[in-house]
């Protein structure tokens, strides 16, 4: 099996106070390979300019009364930029589908057992995490300013992309949803050590602190999702090939619809009828 160069979080990365942009090696990888993709800019970014403009997460509550959630960034029907705050028991969701694809993930995460990351975001008192949609890969965010713990953490929620593993193994969107809210809630906690590991480099891993996410809650999540058995691990890597699947709690993939994921996300590799793998080398 060959070594995949695609990861579905291109861009974890780090910005110091300073403003100046710094990378963990498992972006400058991820980077690399997107450089060679036409539609790199295509994947969102938040830099510090376009999170104090869209997101002024710094207006939280200073007394904590607000901060014992998850906020979901929603668009309405007319178009109006919305949050619902959901600490995992409300029930009177808005009609919008991307705030219930996500109760619905954490629902169902939570009540298989697993998604402990996400329902510690969803009820302890001092943390907020913001999610919102892309349509390509997941992944998390972390702060510009690290020593003011929940200043900004975020995680971007692809509701229908899950991951192929190298060792063939299916994740759901649900599953890897909780792999980010484990990033997101550890640089909330410890935004100082997220970030050293991160730097941290390990073989395979990329970093330290993605082999502490995969090898922890994304195998227990995985397994209480009935996507590997007892004794299997998902992978021994940050490897895999993002599909789409059924919905953003099945791991079974919809082939039609991840051909024409990867042919409009990857053309410059993704060539239909020849071994998926051999374009992530
Ligand atoms: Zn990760």
């Amino acid at each position: 099996m060959g070594a995949l160069q695609l990861t579905y979080e291109p861009k974890f990365k780090i910005v110091h106070r300073t403003g100046e942009l710094m990378r963990s090696h498992e972006a400058k990888s991820v980077q690399l390979w997107l450089s060679t993709d036409p539609l790199a800019e295509k994947f969102p970014s938040w830099n510090p300019y376009n999170y104090c403009m869209n997101n002024p997460i710094n207006l939280i509550d200073p007394d904590g009364r607000e901060s014992d959630d998850w906020r979901i960034n929603y668009t309405d029907k007319n178009g109006k930029a919305q949050t619902f705050n959901y600490t995992g028991k409300e029930t009177n969701l808005p009609d919008n589908q991307y705030v219930r694809d996500f109760v619905g993930a954490y629902q169902y995460n939570v009540g298989n057992g697993g998604g402990d990351s996400m329902k510690e975001i969803a009820e302890n008192k001092n943390i907020i995490v913001d999610v919102r949609e892309t349509g390509a890969l997941s992944y998390a965010d972390h702060s510009p300013n690290i020593l003011k713990a929940n200043s900004y953490n975020k995680v971007s929620w692809a509701p229908n992309v899950g991951l192929e593993t190298t060792n063939g193994v299916v994740l759901s969107p649900a599953t890897l949803l909780d792999h980010e809210a484990d990033h997101a809630l550890r640089f909330a906690k410890t935004p100082g050590t997220i970030i050293r590991e991160g730097e941290l480099h390990r073989k395979d891993y990329d970093n330290k602190e993605e082999q502490r996410v995969i090898q922890g809650s994304e195998q227990k999540t995985a397994l209480k999702n009935g996507e590997i058995k007892p004794g299997q691990v998902t992978r021994n890597n940050h490897y895999g090939l993002p599909v789409i699947t059924n919905s953003p709690t099945s791991n079974k993939v919809n082939v039609k619809a991840t051909g024409a994921y990867l042919k409009e996300n990857y053309p410059n590799i993704f060539v239909p009828g020849v071994n998926k793998y051999k374009y992530f080398k």
